[in-house]
């Protein structure tokens, strides 16, 4: 069992004013981000009207939530709960797979992802939480995208890429893998026109499929991240004391491969599960513990946390 002192400390123990400094985010930054909010809704309305039109096919849908829990897992597993907090460590190749598929998710190179929840951890609901619902639910959503990164998260992931080189790859080349997240679903749409009536390439399959596979999972897998960072601080229940506003949400862990018990994880950040009680149904540890028993993660026995006595009655 890990101690209370490696659950408790900070990653980055050394606390600065600078963490505190914010700016305006630049005009192609906040162009950049206005389509990454936009665009998947302009996709939910195209999708829709295709579904009600009968064009949309079993495809498209599982395409849509293929690659929403494949690059979901890979933020959870991968940005999160092994990058961020060395909840477990990984095989090269393993560490390799999830941050590529983190990458994928449009939420930022993980240098810089894991600078942002970092700083989050370290004021949660203080001054300084890069997205607070104290300052507002719908600035902790999403409005907090559009004023970063700040010189602090860029000096923590300019820190954090120093001392990884597989990190620094994948931070670099993360417009890469952006880009490949919404050509595989376009390719495969495409090629699926050879199965169907005309056996030729269909560029209508592959519009259908970039638009449920790319724009609209891009949007479902988005929310649900920023859902943890607006409803987990708002609404829910808590197990535990803790200093920030953190809270458990079941809807928000359903929709974000086991997330949502936020109030667990802030009590015990380095714990890889965090759906500790049986009923806390926590998709991600299931990954991870499936992989510890075939020898692809390991160390979990230290990071696992003694959470029974701490219970509130
Ligand atoms: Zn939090
Ligand atoms: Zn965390």
């Amino acid at each position: 069992m890990t101690s209370q002192k490696s659950q408790k400390g900070p990653i980055v123990s050394s606390a600065s004013t600078q963490d505190y400094v914010s700016e305006e985010g630049t005009l192609q930054h906040k162009i950049a981000v206005l389509v990454l909010v936009v665009s998947p809704l302009v996709g939910l309305v195209y999708a829709l009207y295709t579904l009600w039109g009968d064009r949309a096919t079993w495809l498209d849908v599982a395409l849509l939530i293929g690659g929403w829990q494949l690059t979901g897992l890979g933020v959870t597993i991968g940005f999160h709960r092994m990058l961020t907090h060395d909840g477990f460590k990984a095989k090269w190749y393993v560490k390799a797979f999830f941050l590529a598929l983190g990458s994928m998710a449009f939420e930022g190179a993980a240098a810089i992802w894991k600078a942002i929840h970092t700083i989050h951890h370290k004021y949660s609901d203080k001054e300084g939480d890069p997205h607070s619902p104290l300052q507002g639910f719908w600035y902790a959503h999403m409005w907090w995208l559009f004023t970063g990164p700040t010189p602090a998260e860029r000096r923590y992931a300019r820190t954090f890429m120093s001392k990884d080189p597989m990190l620094a790859f994948f931070s670099k080349t993360f417009p890469l893998w952006c880009v490949v997240s919404l050509v595989v679903p376009f390719l495969i749409g495409g090629i699926s026109g050879y199965w169907g009536n005309t056996h030729a390439w269909s560029w209508g399959s592959a519009w259908q499929a970039f638009v449920w596979g790319g724009l609209v999972r891009v949007g479902l897998t988005n929310h649900a991240t920023w859902s943890v960072n607006s409803v987990c601080h708002t609404w829910g229940s808590r197990m535990f004391i803790t200093s920030d506003r953190s809270m458990n949400n079941w809807i928000v862990a359903l929709f974000s491969a086991g997330e949502g018990w936020h109030h667990n994880h802030h009590r015990f950040p380095r714990s890889p599960r965090h759906g500790l009680a049986w009923y806390q149904f926590d998709p991600s540890w299931i990954v991870i513990w499936c992989m510890s028993k075939v020898g692809l993660v390991w160390g979990l026995e230290e990071t696992l946390p003694n959470w029974r006595s701490e219970v509130l009655s």
